[in-house]
Parts: structure tokens; sequence; C-alpha cells
């Protein structure tokens, strides 16, 4: 089972909205090699697991629960770089103002992905940039270990591949504060399924981390890197965990030592978005809001 905070993972840095950086995180998202199938891949390998080997078991485990707290970050940044757009655009407060003979939604003609707008009120969907449904079938579950710990490494060098093609696609601070997180992740856990490989007889020499681009050259992902979040791993576990007997000694990536945390990160606040009265939503009447308020102050 799992329990839950209401923080979130890393910070998002505000800045202006951005529809099109918003639909270009859609792939991180939903996407073949996106936040959602990282998420279901571990969460399916670990509730399949078979066999006397609980530090893998944790280890996929402990990451699979980790990359819940990515989806629920990058849904969220997509969700601030969609917020207000058509205002934001529009420069003009009246044009939100549906029934006054504007079109304050006029923007999502010419937008990446109109459902944005259209079947969603400027939220995150999950779909991949171009618009596909996320699917099932991405999920790569084979039952056998050494495969299952292959596929996961070449998933985290794709994400981390498409991470970087994101962050030179957008100066948008929003936008690149998330990338970067995740950027760093999917180094940290291509170190992760790289080391457990290393135990089992693998001698990566030169090739990590993919794609072999040193990612300083990003600030945002330099500053995190002199955090060591690349190297650091949290288990999640309230009852213990064996993940640190894989995801210990001299990184994969021969950059620094891996670290298993045994606290969880406090996390950052994260506050729900402002009405939008031109999506109406939530669309609540002043009567109905006011029966929530006496719900909100009951002791
Ligand atoms: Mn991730
Ligand atoms: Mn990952």
């Amino acid at each position: 089972m799992f329990y839950h905070v209401q923080k979130l993972i890393n910070e998002i840095v505000p800045d202006e909205p951005d529809p099109a950086a918003a639909n270009a995180l859609q792939e991180g998202l939903g996407g073949q090699f996106g936040e959602m199938r990282t998420m279901m891949q571990y969460l399916f390998q670990s509730f399949n697991f078979r066999g006397k080997a609980q530090p893998y078991l944790d280890l996929i485990q402990g990451i699979g629960v980790e990359e819940i707290s990515h989806v629920e970050l990058i849904a969220t940044t997509i969700n601030r770089l969609l917020d207000g757009s058509p205002r934001y655009q529009s420069k003009s407060p009246t044009d939100t103002v549906p029934g006054n003979g504007a079109t304050p939604l006029n923007i999502a003609l010419s937008q990446g992905n109109i459902q944005h707008f259209l079947v969603g009120a400027q939220g995150a969907m999950p779909v991949d940039s171009t618009g596909n449904p996320w699917s099932g079938s991405y999920v790569y579950n084979s039952g056998n270990l050494t495969l299952d710990l292959l596929y996961n490494l070449m998933l985290e060098a794709t994400g981390r591949l498409q991470k970087c093609r994101l962050y030179e696609m957008t100066s948008n601070k929003t936008a690149r504060s998330t990338i970067s997180y995740l950027i760093v992740r999917d180094q940290a856990h291509e170190n992760a399924y790289a080391k457990a490989l290393e135990i089992l007889g693998v001698n990566w020499g030169n090739v990590l981390p993919i794609p072999n681009f040193d990612a300083t050259r990003f600030p945002e992902v330099k500053k995190l890197m002199e955090q060591n979040v690349h190297n650091q791993q949290f288990h999640w576990r309230l009852d213990g965990s064996e993940m640190s007997k894989i995801f210990q000694g001299t990184s994969p990536s021969r950059d620094g030592e891996l670290n298993v945390s045994e606290k969880s990160p406090a996390g950052f606040p994260v506050t729900a978005g402002a009405a939008r009265v031109e999506e109406f939503s939530p669309g609540l009447t002043p009567e109905i809001q006011e029966l929530i308020e006496k719900i909100a102050q009951l002791a």
C-alpha cells in the first residue's frame, strides 16, 4: 500500500504561461518514454516480481514510487504553463468573460493541442505531444530480471535524451525547472539500473551516462548536480528497504558515490489552480461555493 504527502518532489519556478512548451512537455508525461510509462513499468515489474532477490525488488519498486511523484510534478508543470494563457495572450481582462461578445478561448484554435482548452480546462492530459493517448502497451515486463533491468536502463536513457532536447526548445523558467530536475533524476535511475546490472557482471566502461553529454552545461542542471541529486536515491519505505545493497559505491557514470537516503525528502508546497471563468472551471455558483465553505470550516 502507499501513503501520500500533499507536496511536490521539486519546486516549480514561476514564469509566464507558455502553451507551446506545455504541449512539448506532454511527451515527457504521456509519451512512449514519459513519466507515466516509467511509473507503470516499474510498478508492474514489482507487482509481478518472482524469486528471492529482495534488493532488486526494493530498487525497482522504490524507483517506481518516485515516478508517481514525477508524474505529479510534470502534470503540475503543464498546468502552470497552460493556466491563464488565453488571458495572457489577449492582454485584456474583459476578454476572459464568456458571453460578452468576445472570444476568450480564441488562442485554442492555433495551439498544439486544442483539447488542452476544449476537452480539459487548461490542464495536463494523459497524452503525448501529438495528442496520442498514453497506452498500457508501452509497459515492458518480461518477467526476466536481467531483460527488465536492461529495458529500464534504455527507458531512463531515452527519457534523459528527450528531456535534454526539451531543454533546448524553451527558456521558460517553469518548464526548465522541471525538465532540469528530471534530467538529473533520469541519470540517477540510469545509475541505479546500471549498478544493478554491474553486480550481475556487466562492465559499462565509458558508455554511461546516455546520452554521453555533460549536462552541467545546462545551468539549472549544474546546480542540482552540485547538490549530488544524480547520485542519490530515496527508498520511500516506512518498513525498511534493501535498496542500498545495490545503490552504493562508485557511480557507473564515474562521477561520484551512490547513496540511499533513509529520510524521505521534505517536498515543496503545492496549491490548486485558480478558477478559470472562461473554462467554466470549477464552475461553482455563489450558493454552491457557500456550501463548500461550510464544510471546509468543520472542526
Ligand atoms: Mn521519472
Ligand atoms: Mn526515472
